[in-house]
């Protein structure tokens, strides 16, 4: 990756958002060996659950049961 003034060049698959699909699509790739690199516009991954949903929301389903 160069940085060029406010340029930059990458040569690596870009996912645009890092929503539960994008995690999710650089996680699959990056089993294959593939490094990615994930634009977000929010401050944190995930920002429809963190930044969009009250104070009070939590997840009752163990990991393993919660998929796309
Ligand atoms: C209260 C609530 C409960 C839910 N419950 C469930 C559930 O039980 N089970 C379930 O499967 N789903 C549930 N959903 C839906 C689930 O959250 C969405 O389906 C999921 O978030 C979609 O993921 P996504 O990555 O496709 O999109 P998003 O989560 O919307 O992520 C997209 C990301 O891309 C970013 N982005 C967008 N445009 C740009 C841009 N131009 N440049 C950079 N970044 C950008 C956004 O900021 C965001 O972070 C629920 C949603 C809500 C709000």
């Amino acid at each position: 990756m160069t940085k060029l003034a406010s340029c930059l060049w990458v040569t690596c698959p870009i996912i645009i958002g890092a929503g539960p699909s994008g995690l999710a699509t650089a996680a699959c790739l990056k089993q294959k060996g593939i490094p990615s690199l994930i634009l977000e516009r929010a401050n944190c991954i995930a920002s429809l659950w963190k930044l969009k949903t009250y104070d009070r929301l939590c997840l009752h389903l163990p990991k393993q049961f919660c998929d796309l």
